[in-house]
């Protein structure tokens, strides 16, 4: 618990020095609040405020692979709003990462260039003395890494690591974006969801499952790569489960049972990020995605049904049948109540007790 809350005051701390320090800088805000609307619309994040979008940069970015310190970087000028050992404005680490040692002796951790190094005749104050401590080489690597720096006046600002002029623009961070290497689907794991379906889903969001498109790009002989239900798109993943005619039709018809609305995202692997984002009650949150999960693998199934055994079923059919699955795996798989058949097709949350 301690160390929770350490953990937790910590960030605090972070947090409010990163925001302070970039309310001191306007056009370093003004980038954080494009890339926030860039990365909105890439990533459907939930906007919930574009200060907490903000905050949430950092973390969304690191996700993903990038770190914004890989973006941006300070010019020094005055050195009065960078941060010694705390900012990127010596090669492309942090000095308390490049010097760890001589960090844990620095008595005033959050000191600014302009405070360390504007007279540079006055001598360091150190916890204790790094030369008694044997660091003697890493205090001559330090002092020779900003001998070359002058400071002049003027503001430090921030420019872009990504163009060779500094500016920021969106297509070179949409390049770089495209540049990292992808990252694993958001796939939720709870026990009433059976660990084939799950795994269905994650295969899925990778096209990964034996679909007519992925099936031919295997060398597979198959007669055609047209989706069996619209007989117009070619049948891969993505459009068998979200953007086909028939899945579109069951989709609104679920989520209007669910009275929501239905998330928007290109692709199943997008559609699971936004919903592990759902920010409601955690229990609601949870039926939901069960029937997501139901939906998606019902989807799959009919289907199956469709091309092997030339069964169709109308999509009013085929909701019922993903309301029965979702229905099937909370009450035999799981440990909430949930209500009879009957409340349930009027609505899976409110006619349960929780
Ligand atoms: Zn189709």
């Amino acid at each position: 618990m301690i160390c929770f809350l350490i953990r937790v005051e910590s960030w605090i701390e972070n947090y409010t020095r990163f925001m302070f320090r970039t309310l001191r800088n306007w056009s370093c805000l003004l980038y954080l609040t494009m890339i926030d609307l860039y990365l909105s619309e890439l990533y459907n994040f939930s906007t919930q405020g574009v200060w907490k979008n903000i905050i949430n940069i950092k973390t969304e970015l690191e996700k993903n692979g990038c770190s914004p310190d890989e973006i941006f970087k300070h010019n020094i000028k005055s050195g009065e709003t960078t941060l010694f050992w705390n900012d990127v404005w010596i090669g492309d680490t942090k000095l308390k990462h490049k010097y760890p040692n001589l960090f844990a002796l620095e008595p005033e951790k959050n000191c600014t260039i302009a405070q360390k190094i504007k007279d540079r005749n006055t001598p360091w104050k150190w916890r204790s003395c790094p030369l008694a401590a044997g660091l003697s080489q890493q205090l001559c690597d330090l002092y020779s890494d900003f001998t070359a720096l002058k400071l002049t006046t003027g503001a430090d600002h921030w420019t872009c690591r990504l163009t060779t002029d500094g500016k920021y623009t969106v297509e070179a961070l949409r390049k770089k974006i495209d540049q990292l290497p992808p990252t694993a689907p958001s796939v939720s794991w709870y026990k009433e969801i059976p660990i084939k379906v799950t795994c269905f889903t994650w295969r899925a969001a990778l096209e990964r499952i034996p679909t007519a498109t992925s099936l031919s790009q295997r060398g597979v002989n198959i007669d055609s790569t047209l989706c069996s239900s619209c007989i117009g798109m070619a049948e891969d993943s993505n459009h068998i489960l979200l953007h086909c005619p028939y899945a579109t039709m069951i989709w609104e018809k679920i989520f209007k049972w669910c009275d929501t609305n239905i998330p928007s995202a290109p692709n199943i692997k997008e559609m699971l990020q936004v919903m592990a984002k759902w920010g409601w009650d955690s229990k609601k949150k949870k039926r939901l995605m069960i029937i997501c999960y139901a939906m998606i693998w019902g989807l799959w199934k009919l289907r199956n049904d469709r091309i092997f055994r030339g069964s169709f079923i109308s999509p009013s059919s085929g909701v019922d049948h993903i309301k029965s699955i979702a229905y099937t795996w909370i009450k035999y798989r799981g440990n909430d109540v949930i209500c009879d058949w009957e409340n349930w097709t009027v609505s899976p949350f409110s006619s349960c007790s929780w």
